[in-house]
């Protein structure tokens, strides 16, 4: 399929890359790669062939008949570097040697005092949404999808992982080489890699964890119901096409709660609790092999498709696994984080549109939660209005009609308008996708688990503290919620009796810090600073520490704090997480 993806030079009338084979070679003390990469395209070539690429030096560009006529042009602040080759007649294949910059954005090198071991140190890549073109040029769009093997050498004693099957490993002199192939075909996006002092566990007979050497236990713990959970996604979503299903764990610094990465998962080493009580987000980064990795956004413009469907997804498989009580009070508190960025951002901005033109907007700042829960809302309608066994039957359709493709939201529709001919007059389709904020009538959704909560929160409101044996219990959804529905602001006093009532005083748990600290930042409670500090410190996901700090500086006592904040915790996190929240404290005046 094909679409203009205004994320991308790439220009499909010039030739479609279909395979690569990279040759890399990780320098961890200049914090660069070389990379030697043979391109082969479907189909002969001649004349221009443009590239996405950002922060390249470009060493070679060679082909059969010698070398390739080639120019940079200037720099585009979120595009990067259109790379124009000049191919000979009928050029099927051709290779580029290139070094990336130390500040490439899909990378994040860690000195070995930020790894769990301290001894070793690490690499990752990143490359959602387009960041893969500060790796090796590419047609950086989830629109083109390759096969590719790869040599990745490391200084001797390192392990190396990517997202694709390990084929060899040797010792030669002072490296390591690592070999992989890649035979599923992926968009650049999923491109991933990781090298350190990394050791494997098995869970069971298709998933287990590479993590440091320290954490592996814990994790493989934390984990152990992997399998279980794929074969619920199966039952649901039809058979996994990815061989395996394993988990890297991340440093803390990791941006995002966890990465699709096909056959790896990258997931972050927060949820690790010791009690399975956040694991849910593997629901979601599995879930992802069907909706997202097997059947892609074909542009970020239509990045609903990979994520709407992956929470409603999740939340199927979850019901599956805990019980529609468990299930629904996730959608729940999901819904609830909708509610807080369409304020935010105001029910009639374009933002608020599950598919928009994000011409001129970088995919990273546009980050938020609408294509995930408004997107899962749509489904929701979908599925209450067709009946669940036909709407199943449905999903069954879609993946096996588009799976190892990229579509786009018009595909999309109309397919379903083909194979649920009614559905549009019981779900206003253009409403929901197209129109900001939410379409009318909303599904409903109700959970007992959910209800608890609710009474507690009246209980608040009448004067009466909740009392904290009854909060204790609870499940972190539940106290979750509990802190999200509790007024704006409340008294400093009351912040502490809570704080002390639901544990958090002692948690590990970072989401529910997150929703306490703002709070407490709304309210004035100031004796948490240290705490906040610590978790401005250690907490990547980019999700949650910029909206702490925006929390930190829109309000009057915390306002100045946030900026000096900030700068003293910046150099430990990840490039991507550093610059959205540089960007929103920019934008908030601080
Ligand atoms: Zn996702």
């Amino acid at each position: 399929m094909s679409a203009h993806d205004p994320h991308s030079y790439a220009d499909f009338s010039q030739g479609r890359i279909v395979h690569l084979a990279f040759d890399i070679s990780v320098d961890f003390s200049s914090r660069v790669l070389d990379i030697a990469t043979q391109f082969q395209l479907q189909a002969p070539a001649t004349g221009p062939l443009h590239l996405d690429s950002r922060n390249l030096e470009i060493l070679w560009v060679r082909c059969a008949g010698g070398p390739v006529a080639f120019e940079k042009h200037a720099s585009d602040p979120i595009l990067g570097e259109r790379l124009c080759l000049q191919l000979p007649a009928g050029t099927e294949q051709f290779s580029i040697g290139c070094r990336t910059s130390a500040q490439a954005d899909a990378l994040q090198w860690l000195a070995p005092q930020h790894t769990a071991g301290g001894a070793h140190p690490f690499l990752f890549s990143q490359c959602q949404a387009i960041h893969a073109r500060s790796l090796f040029p590419c047609q950086d769009t989830p629109s083109v999808r390759f096969t590719y093997e790869a040599r990745v050498s490391v200084p001797a004693g390192l392990s190396v992982v990517m997202a694709a099957e390990r084929t060899g490993h040797d010792r030669d002199g002072e490296r390591d080489l690592f070999t992989f192939r890649m035979p599923q075909p992926i968009p650049s996006y999923l491109f991933a890699l990781a090298a350190g002092d990394l050791v494997f566990q098995r869970i069971g007979e298709r998933t287990g964890v590479y993590a440091e050497p320290s954490v592996l236990e814990a994790a493989a713990w934390e984990f152990g119901e992997n399998e279980q959970r794929l074969e619920a996604a199966e039952r649901l979503l039809g058979p996994y096409l990815w061989d395996r299903y394993d988990l890297l764990i991340m440093p803390p610094s990791f941006p995002y709660g966890g990465m699709e990465n096909p056959r790896l998962t990258f997931v972050t080493p927060l949820v690790i609790l010791g009690d399975r009580s956040r694991t849910w987000l593997i629901t979601h980064e599995l879930a992802h092999a069907w909706t997202g990795n097997l059947i892609t956004n074909a542009t970020w413009e239509d990045f609903w498709l990979n994520e709407g469907w992956t929470t409603y997804a999740d939340s199927r498989i979850t019901e599956a696994l805990d019980g529609p009580d468990f299930a629904r009070l996730g959608d729940l508190l999901s819904v609830r984080d909708l509610e807080e960025d369409l304020r935010s951002f105001g029910l009639t901005s374009e933002r608020t549109c599950l598919h928009a033109s994000m011409r001129g907007v970088d995919p990273d700042q546009a980050f938020s939660v609408v294509p995930y829960i408004k997107g899962f809302l749509f489904l929701l309608s979908l599925e209450r209005a067709a009946g669940r066994q036909a709407f199943d039957e449905f999903l069954r359709r879609y993946i096996s009609a588009f799976r190892f493709q990229s579509i786009t939201t018009e595909e999309f529709l109309s397919f379903l308008r083909r194979e649920l001919p009614d559905i549009g007059a019981k779900v206003d389709l253009d409403a929901w996708v197209y129109r900001p904020g939410l379409a009318e009538p909303l599904p409903e959704l109700s959970s007992r688990l959910f209800e608890q909560v609710s009474l507690r929160v009246a209980d608040f409101s009448a004067g009466h503290l909740p009392k904290g044996e009854e909060m204790r219990k609870w499940n972190p959804y539940q106290k979750g919620l509990f802190l999200k529905m509790l007024p704006e602001k409340i008294a400093p006093a009351d912040c502490q009796q809570i704080e002390r009532s639901l544990g958090l005083h002692e948690t590990r748990d970072s989401v529910l810090l997150y929703e306490f600290y703002r709070l407490a930042i709304r309210s004035g409670y100031q004796e948490c600073l240290p705490g906040m500090e610590r978790f401005a410190a250690t907490v990547g996901r980019h999700y949650y520490l910029a909206r702490f700090f925006r929390c930190l500086a829109e309000n009057e006592w915390s306002r100045d704090l946030a900026r000096p904040l900030f700068e003293r915790v910046r150099s430990g996190h990840h490039p991507v997480t550093a610059a959205v929240v540089d960007h929103m404290l920019t934008q908030a005046g601080v």
